[in-house]
């Protein structure tokens, strides 16, 4: 094992068993929960054994300095801690460890950076707890309203102003203006990198993707006597739309994903009034995802006239496609020798693109399962991220 393998290793035990759930061995690391507040301290206390003060958003986010925070033009690398429900161990805090890990290998050998270095926490990048994913960069950089996200709540009614503590303080320009790069590295979550012999990739672009709620409406009766060909049964056609949204995406070259749906009166011996199903769609272009959906919809509004039933198809939320600095992107796969590939999992870094010139770094995941306790990367490979983010602070820095 090499001795960076090694620290890795270490590190990463620290918080290995914060918020992991013993039956399922995923995460539940809710933003601003017990388990992300565990994480958060240990973020202070990595910030502190290497001297490096906090600085608080006021949103929840957190940076840690090396360098001056008020001589701008800094260089900030980071990702999130929090989890979606049963999370992996990977997604978020491997950017993080891997971030402090880097600023040691930067020490070690020798570098002072010219510029300022901050190593991010961002709050709530899931969307997990209070609904809006990169709910604390969307807020650092005013994509989000501090009004609008302080009455967002929880399961429990909580509000995220009332997890944080007090009002999110919004857009920080003063703040985010004085960075003049980030690079968030990540675990992959797709299998690109699996068959080759590159730990590492460089991000070309975050795939446009958004939310669609389907609504189908029929007529709740009895199982038991409705004869068959009386039936408006929203529950078929909710079936048939799956099986298209599928189809729909195969031919594309997309993805879609019906992950999320709930049934009313949900009985056994009712057929269903109404049907609610959530479509997840990304697809590489805007006009294949506008196609994709749109086809969906046909196919649902046709076999709903088969099936007497109503389909309402309702936009949730939409994010465009994000292309990454291209400059950026190509300078930093020529420095690692790394391949470049497109993703179609939204990021922290994919809302501070619009800001300034930002790159993703992915770390080899040979499942390429993600959000689910399979998500996995050696050990290896993760210190072979370290080593290329070092790479990378080292070039933006100087
Ligand atoms: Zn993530």
């Amino acid at each position: 094992m090499s001795d960076l393998t090694a620290r890795f290793r270490k590190l990463w035990d620290e918080i290995a068993p914060i918020g992991r759930d013993a039956g399922s061995g995923g995460y539940l690391r809710y933003a601003l929960t017990e388990p992300e507040l565990l994480l958060r301290g240990w973020f202070r206390d990595q910030a502190e054994q290497r001297g490096m003060p906090i600085i608080e958003d006021g949103n929840g986010n957190l940076f840690a300095w090396w360098g001056d925070p008020d001589a701008g033009d800094a260089v900030l690398t980071g990702s999130h801690f929090d989890s979606v429900p049963h999370g992996g161990a990977y997604d978020g805090p491997l950017g993080i460890v891997s971030a402090f890990l880097a600023v040691d290998e930067l020490r070690e050998s020798g570098v002072t950076p010219a510029r300022p270095l901050a190593v991010g926490a961002f709050v709530e990048e899931e969307g997990a707890r209070f609904g809006v994913p990169c709910l604390g960069s969307r807020l650092l950089t005013g994509a989000l309203p501090a009004e609008r996200a302080a009455v967002l709540r929880d399961a429990d009614g909580v509000s995220f102003a009332e997890a944080l503590g007090h009002a999110p303080a919004g857009a920080r320009p003063e703040l985010w203006g004085r960075f003049r790069s980030f690079v968030e590295l990540h675990v992959e979550q797709g299998r690109a990198l699996a068959d080759t012999v590159a730990p590492v990739a460089v991000a070309s672009a975050i795939w446009p993707h958004g939310r669609w709620r389907f609504d189908f409406r029929g007529e709740g009766n009895h199982a038991g006597t409705t004869r068959m060909a009386d039936r408006r049964d929203p529950m078929l056609t909710y079936a048939f739309t799956v099986l298209a949204a599928n189809k729909e995406a195969r031919l594309r070259g997309a993805y879609a994903t019906v992950g999320r749906v709930s049934v009313e009166p949900n009985a056994t011996n009712a057929i269903p009034s109404r049907v609610t199903g959530w479509l997840d769609a990304r697809a590489a272009e805007p006009e294949i995802l506008t196609g994709l959906v749109e086809a969906v919809h046909d196919k649902a509004v046709e076999r709903a006239r088969r099936d007497g039933t109503a389909v309402t198809l309702t936009e949730e939320s939409a994010t465009p496609l994000v292309a990454f600095d291209g400059g950026l992107a190509d300078r930093l796969a020529a420095l690692l020798d790394a391949p470049v590939l497109p993703t179609g999992a939204g990021h922290d870094a994919g809302v501070l693109a619009g800001h300034l010139p930002t790159a993703m770094l992915f770390v080899r995941n040979p499942t390429g399962v993600s959000h689910s306790p399979a998500e996995s990367a050696t050990d290896a490979d993760c210190a072979a991220g370290v080593a290329a983010l070092a790479r990378v602070l080292a070039e933006l820095t100087c």
